[in-house]
């Protein structure tokens, strides 16, 4: 399969709203998959990269990495896919292979640093790497996810970051019945985080500043609302958590949260935030409590990730748009005017 020409949306230069961009997608590798892609989550990374709020943005750049897509070509060597399969793909599009990390299938911690979706290189070509908000993809086999079934494709795209966010920290402090986890934040990960914790048996409470969100907190499965601008409610919930996933998205502060784990428990912060409010040593010394962070996760456990929300009927709650609303969704998604991520239908981008 030769180059295939393609048309995405990209920001031109830095903070520029996006419009569309025609480019090419590489001729098929050996372990190539080429597709068509259907669905385009859309992520808050997005935004920040096309404002380069992480100094590792370059110009014109095609965001997304939340991608739902048809199998159209496959290279001579690929084994797992055929033309027609339903395909994902997340934030990671290569890594080493060849190091500790990349051997225990956590290729998101690649010692050679992984190839990202878009804001990474070809590990190749050195070529600038474009994601999703396109109409077509080719990546190597082994970062391709199987999409099961049962999953509705049109709501899978945000499992593939947001989900895999929520859940890689979820198993990593062995999140089970009986676990006490509180989410700070119902927003596009806040979300996918109740639902996962739920449906691993745990006891969710989400923690809001308002009362606003009461109702669709446990529409999404939480079994309890704490509302942190209440201070007796909050000194009444101390010592009661194990886990706390911190989903807020800018700078704040964790000391009004420390208190709230149980001995040895751990806050865990899934946003990439830079820098934080300072924090105190008295909540964490006393309670011999943890604040730790978690960046997505490898790509097997991506895979269960998919195959865990098929089997209980996990789907993120999205609002589809067309590509050409996006502008007014990032929008919408800083001022969390969302419920709870916005999905891209890609159908709506054509060549004029
Ligand atoms: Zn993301
Ligand atoms: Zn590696």
């Amino acid at each position: 399969m030769n180059t295939i020409k393609t048309i995405g949306y990209a920001a031109y230069s830095r903070g520029a709203a996006l419009s569309p961009y025609v480019f090419e997608r590489r001729a098929l590798r050996d372990n190539d998959v080429a597709m068509e892609v259907l669905y385009s989550g859309v992520c808050h990374s997005d935004l920040h990269t096309v404002r380069d709020d992480w100094g590792w943005s370059y110009y014109p750049i095609v965001p997304g990495h939340e991608i739902i897509g048809k199998v159209i070509g496959v290279g001579s060597k690929v084994t797992k896919y055929k033309i027609g399969d339903h395909v994902g793909v997340g934030c990671l599009v290569d890594s080493c292979m060849e190091c500790d990390q990349c051997h225990r299938d956590e290729e998101q911690l690649c010692r050679n640093q992984p190839t990202y979706s878009y804001s990474g290189f070809d590990r190749i070509t050195n070529e600038p790497t474009q994601g999703g908000y396109s109409k077509h993809l080719v990546v190597r086999e082994e970062f391709c996810l199987r999409i099961p079934e049962k999953l509705d494709l049109s709501k899978a795209a945000p499992l593939l970051c947001a989900g895999i966010t929520t859940y890689s920290p979820l198993w990593t402090w062995n999140v089970g019945p009986g676990s006490r986890v509180g989410v700070i934040g119902l927003g596009g990960l806040g979300h996918m985080a109740v639902k996962l914790a739920s449906a691993l048996g745990a006891e969710v409470t989400v923690i809001s500043r308002t009362a606003a969100k009461v109702a669709d907190a446990l529409d999404l499965g939480a079994d309890k609302v704490l509302i942190s601008s209440n201070e007796k409610e909050m000194l009444n919930a101390a010592n009661s958590f194990d886990l706390i996933i911190d989903t807020i998205p800018a700078k704040h502060g964790l000391d009004p949260y420390l208190p709230l784990l149980d001995i040895d428990g751990t806050l865990v912060i899934v946003g990439q935030v830079g820098p934080m409010d300072e924090i105190s040593t008295f909540p964490l010394l006393l309670g011999r409590r943890r604040i730790a962070s978690s960046p997505i996760g490898g790509i097997r456990e991506t895979q269960e990730m998919l195959d865990f929300c098929a089997k209980k009927g996990i789907v993120p709650e999205c609002e589809m748009i067309r590509m050409d609303q996006i502008n007014e969704a990032f929008e919408r998604m800083e001022q969390a005017d969302v419920r709870y991520r916005f999905v891209i239908d890609m159908a709506s981008l054509n060549y004029k």
